[in-house]
């Protein structure tokens, strides 16, 4: 079954287009990679499919498990199994990092017409996925992100995918700034979501990322348009010869 399927998408920022014209289709079982330069609009695709204010959709549709998403509020996109880890994780001081991973996961365990797990269990649960990113308990009873290095971040917003185990799950740029081990487990939480009945989307600068996290498909974009899709091989090829060639064959083609 289709997860996402993205027609035609327009988008502004401040009154600028960003997105002209995206298309995608993400199936269950699928790990979908988008790369291109900076500046293309790929953290702009994803705040969208967040639901973040700042960007505003002009055209074309996002269905997502055949509803349509941009009509849905931010937080009813995440009960309904749409999770985007963040370039920049956000600090939320004074929020203990448990509670907020408990609120989030039983919000979305009501969603699913299941009963809330209680702290005990819930401490369970969360113990045994700590394991999966290596993030010491100590890590539970601190503010959210509250003085974590950008690694523990980016492993803690790998754990709190792992806890809700979304249907749709967004990296925009998770690799950026690890070192090789905590791209290792990075990867290995994310090689651990990927079921047969979820999709995945790497947003990736460098394909460093791609060595642990193998896609089915590899999409280049450019200037708010995806403009060339490949397979796995796609990723070494732009990694060797960059983005320009690109461009040069699309402009043959189009
Ligand atoms: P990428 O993630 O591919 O590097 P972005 O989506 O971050 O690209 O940015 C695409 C373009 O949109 C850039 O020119 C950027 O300056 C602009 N842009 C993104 N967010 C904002 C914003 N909040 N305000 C103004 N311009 C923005
Ligand atoms: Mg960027
Ligand atoms: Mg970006």
């Amino acid at each position: 079954p289709v997860i996402l399927s993205v027609r035609e998408l327009t988008a502004d920022v401040e009154d600028t287009p960003i997105l002209k014209g995206l298309n995608l289709e993400i199936r269950a079982g699928e790990v979908h990679a988008i790369m291109g330069p900076n500046g293309s609009g790929k953290s702009t695709f994803s705040k969208i499919l967040a639901g973040h204010p700042d960007y505003t959709v002009t055209g074309g549709e996002v269905i997502y498990q055949g509803q349509n998403l941009l009509e849905l509020p931010p937080e009813a996109r995440a009960r309904a199994g749409v999770f985007l880890a963040f370039q920049y994780p956000l600090e939320i001081p004074g929020v203990s990092n448990l509670d907020f991973l408990r609120v989030a996961y039983n919000a979305k365990r009501k969603h699913q017409g299941l009963e809330e797990l209680d702290i005990f269990d819930f401490d369970d649960l969360v113990r045994q996925r700590l394991e999966v990113v290596k993030l010491d308990p100590s890590f539970l009873n601190r503010g959210v992100n509250e003085g974590f290095s950008g690694g523990e971040k980016k492993r803690n917003e790998i754990l709190q995918m792992a806890l809700l185990e979304p249907t749709l799950a967004i990296l925009d740029e998770t690799d950026s700034g690890l070192d090789i081990d905590a791209l290792r487990i990075v990867a290995n939480g994310v090689n651990h979501l990927a079921t047969a009945e979820n999709g995945i989307l790497l947003i990736t600068h460098y394909q460093r990322l791609l060595d642990y996290i193998v896609p089915d498909y590899v999409h280049v974009m450019e200037a708010g348009r995806i403009i060339l899709t490949g397979g796995k091989e796609l990723a070494l090829e732009l990694e060797a010869r960059g983005y320009d060639w690109v461009r040069e064959e699309e402009a043959v083609v189009s």
